[in-house]
């Protein structure tokens, strides 16, 4: 039988399809088989349960993956460790901005891509090393075996200066030993791994759950871990509109330029869309209202002063009375 939540699911996905989102789909996003009505939401609640609606395509996680860099990296080597090399400050700017704290000489936070580079330095000794422990971290979260969009790993090594010159500036700031090419290009990885809507749901509910996959039982992280992962997302995870977010949505959750969004509700579920459609901050434009819809219907918002409704309940009223969208 269909639950409530999977018949508004059902209408939002119709209605987000419908609706004149605008955005732009990024050239990047294309070589993984990206197209303008891809749409796909999913839920994992702590049971394991998932609701999912719309597009099941596998898209590359993209910067999704810093927040599970970060708690890879404050599971290796302590919370304490970890934020004494890299700060955990909204930055307000572009994810890709050249920027130390000019007194410390920290990446202002884990979730910009210098922030990132640093803590993918952390994660081993080695090139190999590290790349293979992001892999494992993010397969653990999604519980299953993820494959790597090789196309896309080329194409962003083949057109990563940026990166690189981040990469060079914690080095010549004194941050970082580490060889500068081979962390990038791990950090890259990462970020082209493929996951679908459903995978990022569970990743998502194993945040919420304090590090647990719900489906599998395997402890990803620690508990301190996923709430300093929550934290951060929190605070930083939506790029420069972060503030925004917090403001319309009040999730912590971290978006990727592949059109991917993961959020969690603490103890309650993780949510994901995706939606290839960016805005001029690079989050997912359709995911964008997905969230504030869903937010708003089920009383989501951490700061709303009472619990976020029972998902199915609230879910059979909406569309009893015929507003869920
Ligand atoms: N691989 C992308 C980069 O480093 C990730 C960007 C993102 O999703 O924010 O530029």
């Amino acid at each position: 039988m269909t639950s409530a939540l999977a018949t508004y699911f059902a209408r939002l996905h119709t209605a987000l399809l419908e609706a004149e989102a605008g955005g732009e789909v990024p050239e990047l996003a294309r070589l993984s088989g990206a197209r303008d009505e891809h749409l796909g939401l999913a839920l994992c609640d702590l049971d394991g349960r998932i609701t999912a609606e719309g597009s099941d395509h596998a898209f590359p996680v993209q910067s999704i993956s810093k927040a599970f860099a970060y708690g890879a990296a404050i599971d290796l080597h302590g919370h304490d460790y970890v934020t004494s090399i890299v700060d955990e400050e909204p930055t307000g700017e572009d994810f890709g901005a050249l920027s130390l704290d000019r007194v410390t000489k920290k990446p202002k936070n884990p979730l910009v891509n210098i922030g990132a580079i640093r803590t993918h330095a952390m994660l081993g000794p080695e090139q190999a090393e590290r790349t293979e422990r992001l892999r494992a971290v993010l397969e653990a979260a999604a519980g299953r075996p993820l494959e790597l969009h090789e196309e896309t790993c080329r194409r962003e090594l083949a057109g990563s200066d940026r990166n690189l010159a981040l990469a060079h500036m914690l080095r010549a700031a004194g941050s970082m030993d580490e060889d500068a090419e081979e962390v990038v290009a791990g950090y890259i990885e990462g970020c082209a791994v493929l996951t679908t809507v459903t995978d990022l749901a569970v990743m998502a509910a194993t945040l919420a759950s304090g590090g647990t996959n719900p489906l599998t039982g395997e402890r990803v992280f620690s508990r301190v871990a996923a709430r300093q992962v929550l934290s951060v997302m929190l605070t930083c995870g939506m790029y420069d509109n972060a503030g925004d977010w917090v403001s319309d949505v009040g999730l912590p959750a971290k978006s990727g330029v592949a059109g991917g969004i993961i959020a969690s509700l603490p103890s309650r579920f993780g949510i994901a869309t995706y939606a290839p459609q960016l805005d001029q901050h690079g989050n997912s434009v359709r995911g964008t209202l997905a969230f504030e819809r869903m937010s708003e219907d089920f009383s989501m918002h951490l700061l709303d002063g009472q619990e976020a409704a029972d998902l199915d309940r609230r879910a059979a009223e909406l569309t009893e009375i015929g507003t869920a969208i």
